[in-house]
């Protein structure tokens, strides 16, 4: 680490600005930010620059910095554009022993200005060390992203709660365990919950003395594989949780992104195969929720399609346990993105059915004609293995032999890989491409991309 981060307090001390132009102007926007003053001196200023002098936000001297402008500065911004200008004013400043950055200079610069999340008095300062300003604001993007707008508020609130919670929570662990609840409760809910202090702070010591720590459960969507097919909550769910209770069919990537700390049980069900019962799933839920925990329960694509929510949730609605719903994206969803097709489309077909192709013992009975007429898409589930009894019902029931048919396994994954083809060849199709993980059957969609006639193969990442 060659630049050392710091925070360095500005209030009322004096930022000055060398420079007239564009560069100068961002540099004083950032200054602005900041309960500094402003000091700006350059040739020909920008019309914001006058403008904001205008204003009296800025102090501005229209002219050539002069090393008397330096007088009582807290920091120094070179922003010239101009090496002559710019090494001057690094010089006059570094003689005054006032810090100085010199934009797109390192060489002449005492520090760097890292990118900022602001969500004031909260602040992330991202930095590269120069070296790659885009991945920086990559980073700063995703961050954003992560921390809700009202963050600042909950902040600053917090900064005038001090004394309250300090009085009725004792030192130590129970006043964290207050403030981890004050914060966690502003975070989920916006600062609209956080902003009744009181009945906030009330809720917290009465859910301290009825049972040290509520527990909860968030029942969350993990999407079909690609972390970021993942909603904004469930990343925020994710990174929040002690307890991370996850089936096999949930990424290892998305499972990266919770908290280092987090404890991970896995719950998989892989299919034909003895293992834990969905009993001993509730029951886990149930325990971890009771021990005062805070339980992400992650899901494949949605976990209010085909993935036995209502079970989960009777059981934790039974033991009084709170939970709440984070919906994901669906594999249909991301097979149809995959194929390139829509679910639905005027004119050819007016609703979509998600379908299971497994009951709760063997294949799962339909109304096969409905399925079976000419106009009906639907997506399969769990359908790999049953691809001979979904043909035979449909076949048997009048559908078009040349129905089109689209196999989309580990959608949105590396692995993904699409064949089309028509019903006549479903068995075939999925056996001689080797089909095994999981997938969804598209039927009766006819699949745009170019050259997706019979047994086309498509495998991402390769392209
Ligand atoms: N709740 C999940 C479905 C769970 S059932 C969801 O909403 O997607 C498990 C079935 O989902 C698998 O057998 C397969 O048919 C499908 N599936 C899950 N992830 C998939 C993926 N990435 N690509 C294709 N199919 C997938």
């Amino acid at each position: 680490m060659r630049y050392f981060p710091i925070f360095v307090d500005v209030a009322g001390k004096t930022f000055v600005v060398a420079g007239s132009g564009e560069a100068a102007l961002q540099k004083v926007r950032l200054a602005l930010k900041s309960e500094g003053r402003v000091r700006v001196a350059g040739e020909t200023p920008h019309r914001d620059l006058v403008a904001l002098a205008g204003q009296g936000r800025i102090e501005l001297a229209a002219r050539r910095f002069e090393a008397g402008d330096l007088e009582g500065a807290a920091l120094a911004y070179g922003a010239h554009g101009n090496a002559t200008l710019d090494e001057a004013f690094a010089a006059a400043a570094r003689a005054r022993g006032v810090p100085v950055n010199v934009v797109d200079r390192p060489d002449l610069s005492d520090f760097i200005t890292p990118a900022l999340v602001d969500r004031d008095p909260v602040t992330v300062a991202i930095g590269t060390e120069g070296t790659a300003p885009v991945l920086a604001r990559m980073i700063k993007a995703r961050i954003e992203a992560l921390l809700p707008a009202h963050l600042g508020r909950i902040a600053a609130m917090a900064g005038r709660l001090r004394d309250r919670v300090a009085g009725l929570f004792a030192q130590g662990r129970p006043r964290r365990a207050a403030w981890a609840r004050l914060f966690e409760r502003g975070w989920q809910d916006g600062a609209g919950a956080f902003g009744s202090l009181a009945d906030a702070l009330d809720a917290a010591s009465r859910e301290q003395a009825s049972q040290g720590a509520a527990g909860r459960v968030w029942l969350v969507g993990a999407g079909p594989g690609d972390p970021e097919l993942m909603t904004l909550k469930a990343l925020r769910v994710l990174d929040d949780a002690d307890v991370v209770v996850h089936d096999r069919l949930v990424d290892r990537r998305v499972l990266e992104l919770a908290r280092r700390e987090a404890r991970f049980i896995a719950v998989g069900k892989t299919p034909g195969v003895p293992s834990i019962s969905q009993a001993e799933i509730n029951d886990i839920l149930v325990a971890e929720a009771a021990a005062g925990h805070r339980v992400a329960r992650l899901k494949g694509g949605d976990p209010l399609v085909f993935g036995r929510a209502e079970e989960e949730l009777e059981a934790l609605a039974a033991a009084g346990i709170e939970v709440e719903i984070v919906p994901g994206i669906t594999a249909a969803s991301a097979a149809a993105a995959a194929a390139g097709v829509s679910l639905t489309r005027r004119g050819r077909n007016h609703a979509v059915a998600l379908v299971t192709a497994r009951g709760a013992d063997g294949p799962a009975e339909h109304d096969w004609r409905a399925l079976a007429a000419e106009d009906a898409a639907f997506a399969v589930y769990m359908g790999v293995g049953q691809a001979r009894f979904l043909q035979g019902r449909l076949l048997l029931h009048g559908a078009r032999a040349d129905t089109p048919v689209t196999v989309v396994e580990n959608a949105s994954r590396d692995s993904e890989r699409i064949v089309s083809g028509t019903l006549a060849m479903l068995p075939a199709l999925i056996r001689s491409n080797g089909i095994t993980g999981p997938a969804v059957i598209l039927v009766g969609l006819e699949p745009a991309r170019a050259g997706a006639a019979a047994a086309t193969l498509k495998t991402r990442g390769a392209a």
